[in-house]
């Protein structure tokens, strides 16, 4: 059963008094924290700029505090007033010099006695935490869309606010959207569509600065089980209703092993394909990339993973990005265990193998300070906290935990675990003595904790490490063993019932470099420049671009024009970047591109073509 709201109404911050101080906000939390805050936004998409103001509640922890620091990031501020019972009026502002990735401190001098503090304020084009999409960038091709992604550190470019996962808070919102565009945003939503175009929302439950979200556009509504409604353009609708429908299974099967979903309702909202990200675990309203929807329910361990994260990440997580794999880590663990639940052991072990697979891939190729769990050196960019480190050595890391005292003992104390720091943001230093406490004092021995400390801490992956292995992949490996790839040869493999995953191991399984006569039998056979899906679509399309496979390069344009999706895109541009020959094909289609990427891929692929940034400097 899912609970609906009521005793998570009392909730307000947590202080936390243990956790390692935020060094990528300027906030001063520790002295004044803000504790409640409504929006009042209107968007205006001519301009690209939200316009309008945060009012916030605050208190004070630090007697004779005199002054508040919020995180911005290029917004236009306005003014500064505060209103209480007794009293109204504005008060003295600056921002502080602008720091490369932090953006610029906003230091509010505090009225004499408690009062609610407006920011005034609009915010900029180039918002790193909005994406303006026009009319033809959205599926349906008519109406312009607006969505925002504020995690790690972009919640500051539309928001004047304590942009640090240290701090929770409830928020409301009133926004004024175009009349004939819904806004949804990471809090309860109206089913109906307003008249007037606004809308009003209201989160109770303390959330950090991350999770606040936003989005509007042409937005169909449809309910497709008891807790779970869908959001999306119309032409996705149908189609996600499918690809999503075990999604109430899901929650079940969550609550089963971690205890009650504390958010109300379960939605999701299917973005148009620049959607960054695979998905964003919003509270209350997931936002989903729709290069998930395959056409057989074989990608949804996504759902499964941004269900997860209402308990590790929005119930419990990190105190500041250092510790991102508290967050990541403890999610990927249990949406393993929601597809294992759901969709059962086998598909649950080929995605552990191929995301193995991925993580050593990556690993290989990185300083030894970023695979430690625990990044402790100074990151510039919190962003760059987020690789396959924190989700599956931190998810691995985990499983080993299990495998020492078994599922039963370790189930109880995850149960346990979320329900001590719900609603709060954590050290891995305080998860570390809970451990302790909680797991390996009553192991007897069975956990050592310099093993634990060397996951975390060190480098590499422990010898160890329990390694995921399936008979569906051993199935596939001797079928290969030894073969000659030829078209006869590969006619006779028998692919009838093979999933995604099965896919994806066998591309990953042939050779590195093949020959013109392979690549076209093997598309040939298998029709793979013409797949639909977009997982095994990526994998084709590097192997055509290490092996020169010009035929597949027309679908390479088109895909790379249509999918936004950074863990699907980035690595093409890489590999073309990285070849000669391929570079100024890699340049030709970004140019194009480009302009229907989100920021924080353009950030990552800018770099690769510096011609280019030189052309656009000019
Ligand atoms: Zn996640």
């Amino acid at each position: 059963m899912l609970r609906l709201l009521g005793i998570i109404l009392l909730l307000n911050t947590t202080i936390n008094a243990h956790a390692h101080p935020d060094p990528h906000s300027f906030a001063n939390s520790d002295a004044v924290r803000i504790t409640e805050m409504t929006l009042n936004l209107e968007v205006n998409f001519k301009k690209q700029q939200l316009q309008g103001s945060n009012t916030f509640r605050y208190q004070i922890i630090t007697p004779d505090s005199q002054e508040i620091i919020l995180d911005t990031r290029d917004l236009n501020i306005k003014k500064v007033t505060y209103q209480s019972d007794q009293n109204s009026g504005k008060l003295k502002w600056e921002l502080r010099t602008k720091q490369d990735n932090l953006g610029q401190a906003l230091v509010i001098q505090l009225p004499e006695h408690i009062a609610d503090i407006t920011v005034h304020y609009h915010t900029q084009p180039q918002a790193s935490g909005l994406q303006w999409l026009d009319a033809e960038q959205t599926a349906g091709k008519k109406h312009p869309f607006l969505f925002s992604q504020s995690q790690a550190i972009h919640a500051r470019s539309w928001l004047p606010l304590q942009d640090t996962p240290s701090v929770r808070t409830p928020y409301q919102a009133i926004i004024k959207a175009p009349e004939n565009l819904r806004v949804v945003m990471s809090a309860q939503n109206q089913a109906e569509r307003s008249t007037d175009g606004v809308y009003q929302f209201k989160m109770p439950q303390p959330i950090p600065s991350y999770l606040i979200a936003i989005a509007v556009g042409d937005l169909e509504y449809k309910k497709i089980s008891e807790h779970v409604a869908l959001y999306s353009e119309a032409n996705y609708l149908d189609k996600a209703a499918y690809e999503f429908a075990l999604t109430e299974q899901m929650i079940k099967e969550a609550e089963a092993l971690y205890g009650p979903y504390r958010w109300g309702d379960y939605d999701l909202l299917v973005l148009p394909p620049s959607f960054p990200f695979g998905g964003m675990e919003n509270p209350r309203l997931s936002f989903i990339t729709p290069t998930i929807i395959a056409g057989d329910r074989s990608l949804d361990s996504l759902i499964a993973h941004e269900l997860a994260h209402s308990w590790s990440g929005n119930l419990v997580t990190n105190a500041s990005w250092r510790d991102l794999w508290l967050n990541e880590g403890f999610t990927s663990y249990f949406e393993a265990r929601i597809t294992e639940a759901v969709h059962g052991t086998d598909r649950m072990k080929m995605e552990a193998a191929l995301n193995l697979q991925s993580l050593k891939a990556e690993m290989a190729d990185m300083e030894p300070h970023l695979q430690a769990l625990v990044v402790t050196e100074n990151i510039k960019d919190p962003d760059d906290v987020f690789s396959s480190v924190a989700y599956d050595k931190g998810r691995f890391f985990l499983e080993w935990l299990e495998t020492k005292v078994g599922r039963l003992t370790f189930d109880q104390f995850l149960n346990q675990y979320f329900d001590h720091f719900a609603f709060q943001s954590i050290s891995t230093e305080q998860f570390l003595s809970y451990l302790d406490q909680h797991l390996i004092k009553p192991s007897n021995g069975k956990i050592k904790m310099s093993a634990v400390k060397d996951w975390i801490y060190e480098p590499g992956l422990p010898a160890d490490l329990p390694v995921p292995t399936t008979r569906k992949f051993k199935v596939i490996d001797a079928q290969l063993k030894g073969l000659i790839l030829n078209h006869q040869n590969l006619s006779k493999i028998k692919t009838t019932d093979w999933t995604t995953q099965e896919w994806l191991h066998f591309l990953k399984a042939l050779p590195a470099n093949l020959s013109q006569d392979q690549m076209t039998s093997l598309d040939q056979v298998f029709k793979f420049t013409e797949a639909q899906n977009a997982e095994i679509a990526h994998v084709w399309l590097l192997m055509a671009i290490n092996n020169d496979y010009q035929p597949a390069f027309g679908k390479l344009i088109h895909y790379l024009q249509n999918i936004g999706r950074m863990k699907l895109i980035v690595p093409l541009y890489e590999t073309m970047a990285e070849s000669e020959k391929h570079l100024s094909l890699g340049e030709k289609i970004y140019k194009a591109a480009r302009s229907g990427y989100h920021n924080l891929a353009r950030f990552k692929i800018d770099p690769l073509f510096p011609s280019l940034s030189e052309q656009q400097e000019q």
